[in-house]
């Protein structure tokens, strides 16, 4: 959501006719696009910002703002405590930063603006004009798209509902539009993006329409109306075709992050009905254990978690889940810990985002304390990263000698600013990394290719191109796993 909010400056920068700057030292306006849900990336902007301040007493016309979450979070104070910054912009006035920018470079006193849009929402499109000319960094085959804002969970460690504010859809007619919009330029894939996506509902209809009647698991009160703006899009967008793979159409739609309170029936059933739909869904659960999930207000049990887990990965085979997972939170005893493990291992999930517990302002769980030392939380990431490793290894591995489609994204990251290079990687639909080598290979960036993967790395595949290459089945499970 950041690196969307981020695109969106640029957007509206260029659309007021601002350039980028090749290096900092030339620039007449630094944003800082911030994110407040740890400590650390708070400490960041500080001494990020610090760095800055030779540059600023040299040039007292660059201007240097804070967008996002700190922003939010810290409003005015911030004006204050970094006396170099000018802007400080939360995420809701985007839209704002060419004026505010232009009051600046007018000799405006340093401004602050941090009010919600709760009225009368404002989402931010991608540019309707050829992705090329947008962000150059980022692939153009792949596009963010914004279905809902803000969060109405209240769980306990969680900063966002204070710095995004209160859930906000766009109409699905919106989103449509806008997808098919993309699709029609080129992206083959598009990310539904939401803090709980899965909680969407369709601002234009009635609160009950879509209520989940068949689903008897549902949680109470959950109207999601999610899985039908995923039916629509299904319907309503062209998807690929290899046999026309110049042709615009639609490879894989993503959506990040669900909730699991509202991963319900229906969405499984659009899982084994939609092919358009990626083999993957990033499920955070945050712990195994139960007693630590009614701490953390997340409003189901672990055997809950599972069983939706499950029933995702049942609806469509080769399915794959990653997952988020804090350590460390308040309370959080050893066999807590284990509890998480033996969920980890039972789910099987490919890849994991682990974090240790960080106290947050306004967060509910200040008033539980932070009573898990710094080297418990340590140990426990370490070895909930072990695990993970090892899951997602033996995963990779299986992978070997087979058949897979990618969408190259761009050089390989060793090989980042050349892409003359012959080295690209991209993702397979269920979201592992494969490096590719071929001569002219960054011809294939943006496209959908088929190869065959030759090698498992500790995180990421090798992979050749099926034209080119000899079916390599002898080769399989007789290839090493080797670490990158
Ligand atoms: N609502 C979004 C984003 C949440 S932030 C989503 O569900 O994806 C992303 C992850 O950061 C969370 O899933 C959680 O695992 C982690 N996180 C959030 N608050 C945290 C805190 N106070 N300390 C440590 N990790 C946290």
């Amino acid at each position: 959501m950041n690196v969307h909010d981020s695109d969106r400056m640029v957007e509206v920068l260029r659309s007021a006719g601002g350039l980028g700057a090749e290096r900092i030292e030339e620039a007449d306006l630094v944003v800082f696009n911030t994110c407040s849900v740890r400590d650390k990336a708070e400490q960041k902007l500080r001494s990020a910002v610090g760095t800055l301040a030779p540059l600023k007493r040299a040039r007292p016309q660059l201007i240097i703002a804070v967008a996002g979450c700190v922003a939010q979070q810290e409003g005015a104070a911030l004006l204050r405590d970094l006396p170099y910054v000018d802007i400080v912009l939360g995420p809701d006035h985007v839209a704002e930063l060419p004026a505010l920018l232009a009051e600046q470079l007018a000799g405006a006193p340093p401004t602050s603006r941090t009010e919600f849009d709760i009225a009368a929402p404002r989402f931010l499109t991608w540019p309707t004009r050829p992705l090329a000319s947008g962000a150059p960094e980022r692939s153009p085959a792949i596009a963010f798209v914004t279905t809902m804002k803000g969060c109405d969970e209240r769980c306990t460690f969680c900063i966002v509902p204070y710095t995004r504010g209160p859930e906000r859809y766009r109409s699905a007619f919106d989103v449509v539009d806008e997808v098919q919009r993309l699709v029609e330029l080129g992206t083959r894939e598009v990310v539904l993006l939401g803090q709980t996506v899965d909680s969407f509902r369709d601002p234009s209809l009635p609160l009950s329409t879509f209520d989940d009647a068949s689903d008897s698991s549902v949680a109470q009160g959950d109207e999601s109306q999610f899985p039908a703006l995923l039916y629509r899009l299904a319907e309503a967008v062209p998807t690929f075709d290899v046999a026309r793979s110049n042709s615009p159409g639609l490879a894989r739609l993503r959506y990040a992050s669900p909730h699991p309170r509202h991963a319900t029936a229906s969405l499984a059933r659009a899982h084994a009905e939609l092919d358009v739909l990626a083999h993957h869904v990033h499920l955070p659960v945050q712990s195994g254990s139960d007693h630590v999930l009614r701490r953390m207000v997340r409003r189901y049990t672990s055997a809950e978690y599972v069983s939706r887990a499950e029933r995702l990965m049942r609806a469509r085979s080769g399915l794959t889940l990653s997952t988020d997972i804090i350590v460390g939170f308040p309370g959080e005893t050893e066999v807590d810990f284990e509890q998480t493990l033996e969920l980890v291992r039972h789910v099987g999930f490919t890849s994991i985002f682990g974090f240790k517990y960080s106290p947050r302002p306004f967060t509910p769980a200040l008033r539980l304390g932070d009573d898990v030392s710094e080297d418990v939380k340590s140990s426990r990431l370490e070895r909930l990263f072990e695990l993970s490793d090892d899951l997602s290894r033996a995963h990779l591995a299986r992978l070997v000698g087979t058949r897979q489609r990618v969408l190259v994204e761009g050089p390989s990251k060793s090989e980042k600013g050349s892409l003359a290079g012959d080295r690209v990687q991209g993702r397979t639909d269920r979201n592992e990394m494969v490096h590719l080598s071929h001569r002219g290979a960054a011809g294939l960036v943006g496209k959908i290719v088929d190869v065959t993967i030759v090698q498992a790395n500790r995180h990421s595949l090798l992979g050749t191109l099926d034209d080119s290459t000899p079916p390599v089945r002898l080769a399989r499970r007789r290839l090493p796993v080797v670490e990158s």
